[in-house]
């Protein structure tokens, strides 16, 4: 048989696709992705990046505060009685994405949870296989697969992974090695700030240390982190070398500073690197144009076709500005909307 619409990824852009292709009925067969080691070290686990996050508190629907004065006041009764018991509670990235996975789930979407690890785009239907051996055809694919966290790609870096270097603070930092003990988190971005103040519950101190004298980060974001009495930043400064044995893992970062070229030794017992991201387009074997970076692009504008007839990108694979939950729901919703259009227009829907 013949799949009408496979998705692969599910993050909040394949998530969305799903609920969208599900409803118009093409019955979509989604790969959420496989519990591998591999994927554990890389960041690539199912459900995306918003399952190692923690509170979201930037996704419309969700606000979080004490709302229950505000809609004692403001929210007149009879509308209050549609409101969800937990409304004003906020949401975590786990729970989001578990929300839409079920709800994707509501309206008929089939889930494999496996990695697609080879297409060929070269003939229409679309080949696809699996890590565990699928092989099978589909009319229409759309690519979610998001992006993956950046390492710096230093020897003594990779020698300790999982030994103190990781690049998920909320996946790993409740780990003992990190309990009241002093971290690194390199970067400026928003991901440095929110990974430095997440780790303050457990450390006993966070360096922050990134190569030039301002972050790149948000406004809230960077006073949240600068505020922080837990918290140093190492303005200037690059990591030269992770610092560690075979029996402790991590035990110090060498750091330079880049205005005087003086090191300096950090005592540490964690390393987090929050310098960025790369789209997660391995498995595609360079049969879609990508921009410079690597990622996606949707060859006509405010469209998410990709470079194939028939293959459709959405989320943070095909996005290197927004990179937002909301926005990547938001692609997830044109790309299944697109593919829908495109299906019928083929007689295939
Ligand atoms: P980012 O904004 O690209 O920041 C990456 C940081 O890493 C930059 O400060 C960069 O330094 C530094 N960096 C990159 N390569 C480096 C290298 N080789 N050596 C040393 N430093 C290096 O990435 P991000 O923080 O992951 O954020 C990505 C997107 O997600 C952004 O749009 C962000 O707003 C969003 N985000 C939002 C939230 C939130 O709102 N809760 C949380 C996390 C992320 P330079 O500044 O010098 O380039």
């Amino acid at each position: 048989m013949t799949e009408r619409i496979t998705i692969i990824g599910s993050g909040p852009a394949g998530w969305t696709a799903a609920i969208y292709a599900a409803r118009a009925n093409l019955e979509p067969l989604m790969y959420e992705g496989a519990f591998t080691e591999d994927n554990r070290l890389k960041g690539t686990l199912p459900l995306g990046q918003l399952a190692l996050t923690t509170e979201v508190e930037n996704y419309p629907g969700f606000p979080s505060g004490n709302l229950a004065a505000y809609m004692d006041d403001a929210i007149d009764e009879s509308k209050r009685k549609y409101m969800a018991p937990h409304a004003g509670e906020g949401v975590s990235g786990p729970e989001l994405m578990e929300l839409m996975r079920q709800q994707a789930t509501n309206f008929g979407t089939r889930i494999k949870t496996d990695d697609i690890v080879e297409v060929d785009f070269s003939s229409r239907p679309f080949k696809l296989k699996s890590l565990a051996g699928d092989e099978f055809e589909s009319h229409a694919v759309i690519i979610a697969t998001g992006a993956r966290a950046n390492y710096l790609g230093l020897e003594s870096e990779s020698r300790f992974k999982n030994a103190g270097v990781s690049a998920c603070a909320v996946c790993d930092g409740a780990m003992p090695r990190y309990r009241d003990k002093p971290l690194v988190v390199i970067g400026g971005g928003d991901s440095a700030m929110e990974e430095a103040n997440f780790l303050t519950k457990y450390a006993s101190r966070v360096y922050i240390v990134h190569r030039r004298d301002s972050f790149r980060a948000s406004k809230i974001m960077a006073d949240r982190a600068l505020a922080n009495p837990k918290i140093d930043v190492k303005w200037n400064s690059v990591i030269e070398e992770v610092l560690g044995d075979d029996e402790n893992g991590v035990t110090g970062v060498r750091i330079k500073n880049t205005e005087t070229d003086s090191t300096e030794d950090l005592e540490v017992t964690g390393y987090f690197a929050a310098i960025g991201h790369t789209p997660n387009t391995d498995f595609l074997g360079g049969q879609l144009e990508t921009n410079d970076k690597g990622y996606l692009i949707w060859p006509v504008s405010h469209r998410t076709n990709t470079s194939v007839e028939g293959v459709f990108a959405a989320g943070d694979v095909a996005d290197d500005h927004y990179r937002q939950a909301v926005t990547a729901a938001g692609s997830g919703c044109a790309a299944a909307l697109d593919a829908e259009k495109w299906l019928v227009a083929q007689g295939l829907d």
